[in-house]
């Protein structure tokens, strides 16, 4: 069911009645991202996400707001174990209606942007912002994940390895990917 251009249910032509102030309309369906990179990070989507969207003219310009629900994977930054993530991400659009109004003076620019000349709507870069706003900095599958150990790689969460521990300057921290870890991802063991 991979979407074509031509016929995309993500984009829809804005019913007419929406250029009507204070007018609003519901649109709903289902969204399948893929695979894809957030940061350092390769997530893959777990089934199909659900979306529902509020569409509203709040006088020259759409405001697009709603949720997205979904399940998506990816690597623990330490254990490199898969993790699954609950995605529960919030719609948030702006989108000015070309010849109607300028732009905000109170909004940054990225905070909103222009409905095309066709006047379609594209949800995608919605739902994909809203999902990407939702995963985590470092993604972990547990807060207190005892990650690889350094020297031989063996899973710590899986018990101790019987390496001695080393002087403690390239251990792990919890701000961040240490770069061991960082080079170890680069090996896909699949
Ligand atoms: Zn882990
Ligand atoms: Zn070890």
């Amino acid at each position: 069911m991979a979407a074509t251009v031509e016929n995309n249910p993500l984009v829809i032509d804005v019913p007419a009645e929406l250029f009507a102030p204070a007018e609003s309309s519901s649109f709903e369906g289902t969204y399948d991202m893929g695979e894809f990179d957030f940061g350092p990070d390769h997530y893959k989507t777990v089934g199909t996400m659900q979306w529902n969207a509020f569409v509203s003219n709040v006088g020259g310009a759409l405001l697009v707001t709603g949720s997205i629900t979904g399940v998506v994977a990816t690597e623990c930054s330490r254990c490199l174990d898969e993790v699954e993530y609950d995605v529960n991400g919030e719609l948030e659009a702006y989108l000015i209606i070309p010849g109607e109004s300028e732009a905000p003076e109170d909004m940054d620019e990225d905070e909103f942007d222009y409905l095309p000349e066709s006047n379609q709507l594209d949800f995608e870069p919605i739902l994909r912002a809203a999902v990407l706003v939702d995963l985590p900095y470092v993604p972990l599958c547990a807060e207190d994940c005892k990650g690889l150990c350094p020297q031989c790689g063996a899973n710590l969460n899986d018990g101790p390895c019987g390496c001695k521990p080393v002087e403690d300057d390239v251990v792990r921290t919890d701000s961040g990917k240490p770069s061991q870890f960082a080079a170890l991802k680069n090996f896909k063991f699949e």
